[in-house]
């Protein structure tokens, strides 16, 4: 029997503590003190089974077992994004029906995180001494830029070898660099748009958007007809301040935007060729020419992509204009072997020309670790020896703590190809099987990094 299977011994353990964390809404963008309370939680119950345990900050701690000079460690996040809508169990109870698991979390990332404390239990039980200090990381706004980590590696050294839950199976050496940035104009200077919205975060593709146009009836009709032949789905309403148009599309996660249907994007082609771009506004227009429905920055002049980690996605992830106010917000995900600065001054460059301001206001480096970096072939023996194959090496346009690793960590695991898991949205789940098949892979990585 390989030592990972040992993880099944704690199995009601883990579906007790695991509900009890789910049922803690910690959303880290709406609420600071229900995600230190998921962290005051995992830390807790680290103390009880005995681990020297630290909290850094508000945000971020860890619990530790075995001595040595290495730090070798686990990353998992306790803050969750928001439920939404459209769930078929309560959101906040972890519930098994029809052989999934199902919470918010469940996946993304609190079973994960119980399940790298039971291992770091089961390592202490066995009565086994780590030969390094092995650390389960705990985060607590990972969701919302990943602060939590910059405040943890300020006070605590870096460990040498790390993964993290976060991802998919194989193991992630490759993620896209992030970019997101801020293009306005100081006032909205459309003629016949009066305003315009659409999306909540940069990092999703948006789903609606709506807008008032200024125009006639017959201006009306014509555009009715020419929007019923266009993708997405469009609704008018004539009212007296003029014509309100909605616009239904389809959401999708910044890093794989072609899986969407921009719904702002589309709209502001729509209108851009009914009534051309000067009366939409600078902004609007600058969007039409430099970006229009594409997803790779091709009219942009930022279009690039590497064998390693694949091609550079742009998302046009939200729109305001309004009396005061005319911004967007887009997102980049540039591979690997890309100039960040060169895709930055480009940008600049095109939106200055028509007036506009651009700002950065989100930058993540990408990360690519060495195929002969150590924990690559520690996670590779791991997964062989529960799964009897090999891992994929793969590359995401997500983005994961791995980035706060120096290229000595990966994601690693607990989705599996084929197994819909629905992260960050309704129905967030797990086949059963599934989650337990990854706490034994999690158990055999934490037990050769014990070695
Ligand atoms: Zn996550």
């Amino acid at each position: 029997m390989e030592f990972g299977n040992r993880i099944i011994e704690y199995k009601e353990d883990i579906l007790h503590d695991l509900s009890e964390l789910i049922a803690i809404r910690s959303v880290s963008c709406e609420d600071k003190t229900e995600t230190e309370r998921a962290l005051d939680y995992i830390l807790g119950r680290a103390k009880e089974m005995g681990f020297a345990v630290k909290k850094t900050g508000r945000v971020a701690g860890h619990a530790e077992y075995g001595s040595g000079e290495e730090i070798a460690a686990i990353l998992a996040h306790v803050d969750v994004v928001p439920a939404g809508d459209g769930w078929g169990t309560e959101p906040f109870i972890l519930t098994e029906k029809d052989g999934r698991l199902y919470g918010r979390g469940v996946v993304d990332d609190k079973g994960p995180a119980i399940i790298a404390l039971y291992c770091l239990k089961a390592l202490k039980d066995s009565g086994i001494m780590p030969k390094r200090k092995i650390r389960v990381i705990f985060g607590a706004a990972e969701e919302i830029g990943m602060n939590d980590m910059e405040t943890y590696f300020s006070e605590e050294e870096a460990p040498t070898m790390a993964f993290t839950p976060d991802s998919d199976y194989g193991i992630c050496v490759c993620e896209k660099g992030i970019m997101q940035l801020e293009i306005s104009s100081a006032m909205h200077d459309g003629t016949i748009l009066t305003e315009f919205q659409s999306g909540g975060a940069v990092n999703a593709v948006p789903a609606k958007a709506y807008a008032l146009v200024d125009c006639t009836e017959s201006e009306d009709n014509r555009l009715r007809r020419f929007a019923d032949a266009k993708p997405g789905e469009y609704d008018f309403i004539y009212t007296m301040d003029g014509l309100i148009i909605f616009a239904k599309g389809r959401a999708a996660h910044a890093s794989v935007p072609k899986q969407g249907l921009n719904s702002a994007a589309h709209l502001i082609r729509i209108l851009a060729d009914n009534f051309g771009e000067s009366v939409l506004g600078s902004l609007c227009g600058f969007i039409d020419n430099a970006i229009g429905t594409e997803t790779d920055g091709a009219s942009m002049g930022i279009a690039c992509s590497d064998n390693e980690s694949g091609a550079l996605t742009l998302n046009l992830g939200r729109v305001d204009i309004g009396e005061n106010i005319s911004r967007a917000l887009i997102d980049i995900r540039y591979p690997v072997s890309a100039d960040s600065d060169m895709i930055f001054d480009k940008i600049k460059k095109r939106a200055e020309a028509e007036g506009l301001r651009v700002k950065l206001m989100n930058h993540e480096p990408p990360l690519s670790v060495d195929s002969d970096c150590p924990i690559i072939s520690i996670l590779s023996d791991a997964y062989e020896s529960i799964m009897g194959v090999k891992p994929e090496l793969y590359s995401t346009g997500g983005g994961t703590y791995a980035r706060t690793l120096s290229n000595r960590g990966v994601a690693f695991g607990p989705a599996f190809p084929g197994d819909e898991t629905r992260i960050h949205d309704a129905d967030e789940g797990i086949n059963t099987e599934n989650f337990w098949k990854h706490a034994q892979i999690c158990l055999q990585a934490v037990k050769i990094m014990s070695e």
